[in-house]
């Protein structure tokens, strides 16, 4: 009998499930805090090689990328401009044969719910509590009637509800620096098509891209010694940057305050253990810094592995659980840990060292970085 699943969390992962669960005619309830009309915002997202193979799989590819960006490179300059490496990108598709994309984290959500079976998502709904049953759990909301479910998936993010109810695990851990975002309408450059330039500057970094037509993303992030109860206003995050080079400055001042977005950053790398019909997909799984650009394509490949070994063991969810978290949980961690190091790297100073981490970018010859970036790519090989 298929297992009738509940997926806690309408955020890429939950929605992304959902969508590769109907692909294989298994149905499932999403349960989502947020009103439908809140998924717009969110700045953009790299869409990369593995998460454009499950998009493809899903049949949603050509749609996430109609309001999107192919990135063909990484351009990796200096604070004052001088170029640092150049990494072409089709290097790091290998066997996904998929290139990389920026698009509108907005666009991504809205294509994905559209996909979905419409009576599936129950938007609105917050699960605050999840009870064990003989036949699988009954989940509380904040107000409305219990829902019970035969299997679990907490797909619920950063703060995961279904973790710490179900999980001792430690708290999530303060990286020491916080992630800055915004989405302008904005010129680039022709010589900037196809290309991320990631300015490294000494403890913090500053990337843009071209999204669709007309839109650029830009993110930053700054060392910041504690989680910010009082985040940096525009003015302080303008004179931040205002030495580094053209267009920052003026990215930065194109962005409307109120939409610009202020994460710190955290990540927390401890496995789970195996629970009976439960387990956790994406963010809730395995926060990583956003230093990889990994967090949620790991989360879009999370929920095509879940998904595909319901659908092969229809009889036994147990042994599908537990199959999708030895495929996934471990080379998640791996991709979280390279992201926590890279973020280390990018915000280490040290009085009279000078910029260290241009000095090692430069360093490290270029076949290295585009191996390493391979490698946190993965292989598709790697889902079986
Ligand atoms: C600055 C920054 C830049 C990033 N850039 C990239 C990038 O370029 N590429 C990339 O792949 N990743 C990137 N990431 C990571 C990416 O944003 C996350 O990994 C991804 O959004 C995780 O998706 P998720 O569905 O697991 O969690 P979420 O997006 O957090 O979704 C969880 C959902 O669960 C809902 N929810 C929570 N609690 C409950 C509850 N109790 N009941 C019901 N619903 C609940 C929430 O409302 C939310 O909709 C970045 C992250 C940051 C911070």
């Amino acid at each position: 009998m298929v297992p009738r699943v509940a997926i806690i969390g309408g955020g890429i992962a939950g929605l992304t499930l959902a969508k590769a669960l109907d692909a294989h005619n298994l149905s499932a309830v999403v349960l989502e805090a947020r009103r439908r009309h809140d998924l717009q915002g969110g700045a953009a997202l790299a869409m990369a090689p593995n998460a454009m193979w499950v998009f493809r799989r899903l049949g949603l590819a050509d749609r996430i990328v109609a309001a999107g960006s192919r990135i063909d490179r990484y351009l990796f300059i200096r604070a004052d401009g001088r170029p640092l490496k150049t990494v072409d990108l089709s290097r790091i598709s290998g066997k996904w044969k998929e290139s990389s994309w920026a698009v509108p984290r907005s666009h991504i959500l809205q294509t994905v719910a559209e996909a979905v079976p419409k009576d599936w998502i129950r938007w609105n709904h917050s699960i605050n509590a999840l009870h064990r049953t003989a036949s699988g759990y009954t989940l509380y909301q904040e107000s409305g009637p219990a829902i019970s479910a035969r299997v679990v998936v907490g797909a619920d993010g950063a703060h995961s509800t279904v973790r710490q109810a179900l999980w001792d695990l430690p708290d999530a851990q303060y990286q020491g620096f916080i992630a800055l975002r915004g989405l302008v309408v904005f010129c680039l450059p022709k010589t900037h098509q196809h290309t991320v330039v990631q300015v490294w500057g000494g403890a913090g970094e500053f990337g843009y891209s071209p999204v669709g037509e007309e839109l650029v993303y830009w993110y930053a992030t700054m060392r910041w010694p504690r989680p910010p109860a009082d985040p940096p206003a525009m003015d302080d995050i303008i004179r931040h940057f205002q030495r580094w080079t053209p267009p920052i400055s003026n990215l930065i001042e194109a962005t409307d305050p109120s939409e610009l977005l202020i994460h710190p950053i955290f990540d927390r790398l401890q496995p789970f253990g195996v629970r009976p019909a439960v387990t956790l997909i994406g963010d809730a799984a395995h926060l990583m810094t956003p230093n990889t650009g990994q967090g949620a394509c790991q989360a879009i490949v999370d929920a095509y592995v879940l998904a595909r070994e319901l659908y092969e063991h229809p009889e036994d969810a147990e042994r599908a659980l537990q199959i999708y978290r030895r495929i996934r949980l471990g080379s998640a961690l791996a991709v979280g840990w390279r992201s926590r190091r890279l973020g280390q790297l990018i915000h280490w100073q040290r009085r009279g060292v000078g910029t260290l981490q241009t000095l090692v970018l430069r360093a490290v010859p270029t076949s290295l970085v585009t191996q390493a970036m391979r490698q946190v790519v993965g292989q598709p090989e790697r889902l079986s």
